[in-house]
């Protein structure tokens, strides 16, 4: 069952008109938010970065954080499985085509539920391959807009090489994943750069930002080069459903030993930890001392 529009529907039946902005512009936002155990992950923080989104682009949110909660929690419980991932899609709406902004329409809102299947264990312990490109998407990546066309190209290129990430460069900087963030390790110190225009905040980022300080791990939120990220001793990778995954290869070259380091393990370690505090409802940070 998904929500089209103030309505729960079957997903065959849901249809959207020819002329939504989201269709014909790739005008509109969205949010991935983890389900664990039938409860949302930082419910909270997706929601205000969906308010950051909308605020964006420019459109009014269409429903207040209480209205979220209620459908959130609605389309959790019309969906089977503990743990899923919700894909929540706003657009501004249906008009006759003209780039302009239309006047007094509603916006398009839909919210569809997957079921989470987070990294298999084997690729924890064995680590991924990755390779780099050149970033060569819009000055707004804060933004977490459905018009995804430059991150559908660079994820392919990983695909097509049979590595798991596309890790992105602009100017000779490290920005982040075509769908993830990206952290390193340099002199034993976690190394990430800090949020901007070109990279999205993401919610992972965010918990393991704050798991590596309570646990008073060496971290550093500065700008990585190119070089240092080539010469890490590890890379990770971050993201709602992928969690914390070990990158042991760089467009074909090892990085560090080529297996997952101990820094990967102890924030592994950590965020599951975390996860299941906050599903018990229990302490808002873990910390393994
Ligand atoms: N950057 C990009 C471009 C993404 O698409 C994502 C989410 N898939 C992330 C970072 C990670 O964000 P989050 O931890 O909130 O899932």
């Amino acid at each position: 069952m998904i929500y089209l529009n103030g309505k729960f529907v079957p997903i065959e039946q849901a249809y959207v008109p020819v002329l939504d902005r989201g269709f014909i512009f790739g005008d509109g936002v969205y949010e991935v938010i983890p389900v664990y155990s039938r409860k949302p992950f930082r419910l909270a923080e997706h929601l205000h970065r969906l308010q950051h989104s909308l605020n964006g682009i420019r459109l009014k949110n269409p429903y207040t954080d209480e209205q979220w909660h209620t459908l959130v929690e609605q389309i959790i419980a019309c969906n089977e499985g503990d743990d899923q991932y919700l894909y929540l899609h706003i657009t501004r709406g249906v008009a006759k085509r003209d780039h302009a902004f239309p006047a007094g329409i509603s916006s398009t809102v839909f919210i569809m539920s997957n079921p989470l299947l987070t990294p298999p264990q084997e690729l924890l312990l064995t680590g991924v391959p990755a390779i780099t490109a050149q970033d060569n998407r819009w000055g707004r990546c804060d933004i977490k807009a459905i018009s995804l066309l430059p991150n559908v190209l660079l994820r392919q290129l990983a695909v097509d090489s049979g590595a798991m990430e596309t890790i992105l460069l602009r100017d000779g900087f490290l920005t982040e994943g075509a769908a993830s963030n990206i952290f390193i390790v340099k002199n034993n110190v976690l190394l990430t750069p800090p949020k901007s225009h070109l990279m999205l905040p993401g919610i992972t980022y965010d918990v393991v930002l704050e798991l590596a300080q309570t646990n008073a791990i060496p971290h550093e939120v500065r700008v990585v080069s190119e070089e240092e990220l080539r010469t890490a001793e590890e890379v990770l990778l971050t993201s709602s459903t992928k969690e914390v995954m070990p990158i042991v290869s760089l467009d074909g070259k090892t990085i560090g030993d080529g297996k997952p380091g101990a820094m990967f393990k102890q924030l592994n370690q950590l965020y599951q930890q975390y996860k299941a505090a906050t599903m018990r409802g229990g302490d808002a940070v873990v910390s393994l001392k």
